[in-house]
């Protein structure tokens, strides 16, 4: 099969992807800048955000596989092929690499992490309440592939875990409660400590975070944001932060990447800011990943991990 390789990548990174992909997929042709007639039998793309048209004019694509777990910017691409499977990668070493943060994120919140950096810049010498980790109340927004496995290194931990998903009938790991409806968010969101936002970005969820999300959750609560910045109201959690209703907040994804810099979240004392880290994808175990789909479809197996498109995840 001729395959297509396609994203903003630099020169590097191309490379990386190139030889890992090509390495697991040897009975393949992996084309990075395909002739014309190339084009007419390319049946796969592997893309990562590709600029707008690297999927037009292949009249055989079967298959987009992102390796990418998040898919919105590829879904927002007009000229995305209407009628071709689109499958996002689901990396265990991605889910791994996003509960190993959740934790530090969490525990630091709870434990006060983030008070002692602010006492050190002040040379202050105090110690806070420690309190157990099942005093402390976390609503994961998305019961997902990274949500569940922040799920379960969270009820390893102690804490308690609620978790609020479309359907509200997600199957959850053992102890962790699931919720849905916005009414049982509101609800929730007054009994809970710290929102960790695991959710897709689609016209539902966009824009989730504002007033009433914060104004909902109790005095000196936290939030942890490693879904996408579009589903904060800056303007919203600044104030929030400011007028000390909320705590601290964990941005690692924003409106515009980089983060600009004079944008007030650097600077701001209540504010961690990650430069989209909180779980990066691995191109070692994502080639196999991605690879895997591609041979299923070459063998006339079903592609796992396809996006619902009308879902928008
Ligand atoms: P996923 O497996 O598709 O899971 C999505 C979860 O969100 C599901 O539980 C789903 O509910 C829930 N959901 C979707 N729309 C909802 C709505 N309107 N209301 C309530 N719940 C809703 O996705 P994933 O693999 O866990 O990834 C989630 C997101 O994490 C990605 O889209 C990406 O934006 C982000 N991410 C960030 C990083 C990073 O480094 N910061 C890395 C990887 C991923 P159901 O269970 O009912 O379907």
């Amino acid at each position: 099969m001729k395959l297509l390789l396609a994203g903003r990548f630099d020169d590097a990174e191309r490379a990386i992807w190139h030889r890992l992909l090509a390495a697991e997929l040897s009975g393949h042709e992996l084309l990075i800048a395909p002739s014309e007639s190339d084009r007419q039998s390319i049946e796969a793309a592997i893309v990562a955000n590709p600029p707008p048209d690297a999927l037009q004019g292949l009249p055989r694509l079967r298959l987009v596989q992102s390796l990418w777990a998040g898919v919105d910017r590829l879904l927002a691409d007009p000229t995305l092929p209407p009628k071709v499977p689109i499958a996002r990668m689901v990396d265990p070493a991605l889910a791994d690499a996003m509960a190993q943060t959740t934790l530090w994120a969490v525990l630091a919140l709870h434990r006060g992490f983030f008070e002692y950096q602010r006492q050190q810049r002040a040379a202050t010498w105090r110690q806070l309440a420690q309190r157990r980790a099942d005093e402390v109340a976390v609503l994961l927004l998305g019961l997902g592939e990274m949500g569940r496995s922040c799920a379960v290194v969270l009820k390893r931990a102690g804490y308690r875990v609620t978790a609020w998903t479309r359907s509200g009938r997600t199957t959850a790991p053992d102890g962790v409660r699931v919720i849905g409806g916005a009414d049982t968010l509101r609800r929730q969101l007054a009994e809970t400590e710290v929102v960790v936002n695991l959710l897709p970005l689609t016209a539902d969820t966009r824009g989730l975070l504002d007033a009433a999300f914060f104004a909902a959750m109790p005095r000196h609560g936290a939030v942890i944001n490693f879904g996408r910045g579009a589903h904060v109201v800056d303007a919203d959690l600044l104030l929030a932060l400011d007028e000390g209703r909320l705590r601290h907040a964990v941005l690692d994804v924003f409106h515009h990447e980089p983060l600009p810099a004079e944008h007030r979240y650097w600077q701001h004392d209540r504010v961690t800011v990650l430069p989209h880290a909180a779980a990066l994808t691995d191109p070692r175990s994502a080639a196999r990943v991605a690879a895997a789909n591609v041979q299923a479809l070459a063998e006339g197996r079903p592609v796992a991990h396809r996006v619902d498109r009308t879902r928008g995840y």
